[in-house]
Parts: C-alpha cells; structure tokens; sequence
C-alpha cells in the first residue's frame, strides 16, 4: 500500500525545482512516493529527468515545511535477472517499489 498524503506544490519552490533540474513543468502537487507509514517524512517525487542517478524530491513532514531535496536513487533492484528497479531514493524507510507491488500481486493471486 502506497502513502494516501498528497502536498501541494508552493509556487516558490516549484520555481526553484524548476531551475535546479532544468524542466519546465513541475506538477502542482505531490503525492507520497513510500509505502503507507505512520510517522516520518513523506516524499514526493518531482523529478527524475536529471539523470545520473539522482531525483529532486518534495521533502515534507507538517503543513508549514516543505523543502526541495536531491536525492541519489535507490540502487537495490528486485531479485532475480529481470528484477525491477526501485523507484525511490537511497536510504529510503519503508519497503523498495516492488516489494509493494510484489506484495500487492501475491494478495490479488
Ligand atoms: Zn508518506
Ligand atoms: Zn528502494
């Protein structure tokens, strides 16, 4: 199960996304990329067009704090030869992308 938080985009730091990684449309909002979580930070994923292994990140916890943040991504793939890739940042809490979807696959059988 995905995080439900969603987090608008202030225009101020769509701006700066927007001259960090060089798109030109950044999404005015966000939704939580990690699977469901209790407490912490949620992080939503701007962009990844920067390539070399990096996204820029919304980073936030409460309503008022919100901060851009570039993250390396998360290098642990799933096993097997054609294991997919997790789409989040390293270090990242909770499960890897396809630990979800694996999970989500085998309730569904
Ligand atoms: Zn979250
Ligand atoms: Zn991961």
């Amino acid at each position: 199960m995905r995080c439900a938080r969603w987090r608008r985009v202030a225009l101020e730091l769509a701006g700066e996304a927007r001259e960090k990684s060089a798109v030109t449309y950044i999404d005015r909002a966000v939704r939580c990329q990690l699977s469901a979580h209790d407490e912490g930070e949620h992080f939503g994923l701007l962009t990844d067009a920067d390539a070399y292994g990096t996204a820029l990140w919304l980073r936030w916890r409460g309503p008022d704090e919100a901060e851009l943040v570039v993250l390396p991504d998360c290098p642990v793939a799933a096993p097997g030869p054609d294991g997919d890739g997790c789409r989040l940042f390293v270090d990242h809490t909770a499960q890897h992308t396809w630990e979800d979807a694996l999970e989500e696959a085998t309730c569904a059988s």
